[in-house]
């Protein structure tokens, strides 16, 4: 059972169905897609599609585009899907998972499942994180969370804060800084990668350390990928971070050193955490993030496995090529205790 119909549980689908396990994919979600739904209206790819394939079957190039949008990728994992005659339900979400005797029990709003495995692809962009910075109650002004950015327009002629050092803060600063008046403050220095490294080098690093190279990951590199848009906004003299603010005041924010300054509207651009609410019966004592895993498995439940929610479920695994690499070892797994349970 896979829980999560986004680009990783598709890949755990794929191996799933190649190893002839008996298998469906739950997802809340009414159509393909996962997360790439929502992105806001300029997000791309990092890299061109021939380097963002899932198992089996490659992304197709755009027409007139180097790095794909969010809707191409969308129509690809909808296409894949149908390509591999994926067993995919949806709408479906799963309320719980807990034990039952020998199996699992997957309990949703559509009905009850028993499984012997679980898979937990439910990504993380249910979950968005926003610090807890005093004064978040008194601001009049707008506060929103990337996941409800769409695009810098309505942000025209006004005076905003984008909050994050990772590359959803850089990308919307980018764009932002173009109509409104825009400050960037980040909790820590901002990490910027050389300007000759986007997912293709990305995707090489991250190959290399799966295959068990030495040298750093993909993270030792920086945290924001110089795409175009945040090179030009480099160009403009824009990307200047400034350290966080102590709090939020009814107006705008109070800096460390006493000023206080107004603002329109804050942007939390500061990261998500793992969707695993539907996994507490099965994982005594979480409480919220991460979850002991050796590989993809739950140290503490082992028939549980977890794909696609960061490095720590393998390397690069929350993009399209890692999360490939991390379901075929996850199926090879559970195929592998199967048999021995035969
Ligand atoms: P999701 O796509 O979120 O899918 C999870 C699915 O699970 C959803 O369909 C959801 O409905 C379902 N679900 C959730 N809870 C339940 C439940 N309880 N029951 C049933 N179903 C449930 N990735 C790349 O590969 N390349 C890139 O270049 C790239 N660039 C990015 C740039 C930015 C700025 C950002 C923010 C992200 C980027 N990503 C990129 C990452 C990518 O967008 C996500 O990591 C990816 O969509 C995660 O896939 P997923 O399958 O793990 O989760």
């Amino acid at each position: 059972m896979v829980v999560g119909g986004g680009q990783a549980g598709l890949a755990a689908g794929y191996y799933l169905r190649r190893a002839g396990l008996d298998y469906v994919i739950l997802d809340a979600h009414s159509r393909p897609g996962g997360a790439w739904q929502h992105g806001w209206n300029s997000l791309r790819l990092f890299s061109p599609a021939e380097y963002s394939p899932l198992p089996g079957w490659g992304m197709p190039r755009q027409d007139g585009e180097e790095f794909p949008t969010a809707g191409h990728v969308v129509d690809y994992l909808r296409t894949y899907e149908r390509r591999y005659d994926l067993r995919v339900r949806r709408p479906v979400r799963v309320r719980e998972v807990r034990p039952a005797g020998e199996r699992l029990a997957v309990e949703t709003d559509a009905g009850s499942w028993m499984a012997r495995y679980v898979i937990s692809a439910t990504g993380t962009w249910e979950c968005p994180y926003v610090p807890d910075i005093p004064g978040r109650e008194e601001f009049t002004g707008r506060q929103l969370h990337t996941v409800h950015y769409a695009s810098p327009e309505e942000f025209r002629g006004q005076r905003v804060v984008v909050v994050g050092g990772g590359n959803s803060a850089a990308q919307i600063l980018a764009e932002v800084s173009r109509v409104a008046d825009a400050t960037w403050v980040t909790l820590r220095p901002a990490r910027f990668m050389p300007d000759d490294v986007d997912g293709r080098v990305l995707f090489g690093v991250a190959t290399r350390k799966a295959a068990g190279g030495a040298g750093g990951g993909v993270s030792d590199l920086g945290d924001i990928v110089m795409v175009p848009s945040v090179r030009e906004a480099r160009e403009r003299g824009v990307l200047q971070p400034r350290s966080m603010f102590v709090r939020l005041t009814d107006r705008g924010v109070r800096w460390a050193d006493g000023a206080e300054q107004p603002y329109d509207a804050v942007i939390w651009c500061t990261g998500f955490e793992p969707n695993l609410t539907h996994l507490a019966p099965l994982l005594r004592g979480w409480r919220q993030g991460k979850v002991a895993t050796e590989g993809t498995r739950s140290v503490d439940e082992t028939r549980l496995y977890l794909l696609g929610y960061g490095d720590w479920t393998g390397p690069a695994s929350a993009t399209l090529v890692g999360a490939g690499r991390t379901a075929k070892a996850t199926v090879t797994d559970i195929a592998f205790r199967l048999q021995g349970q035969s």
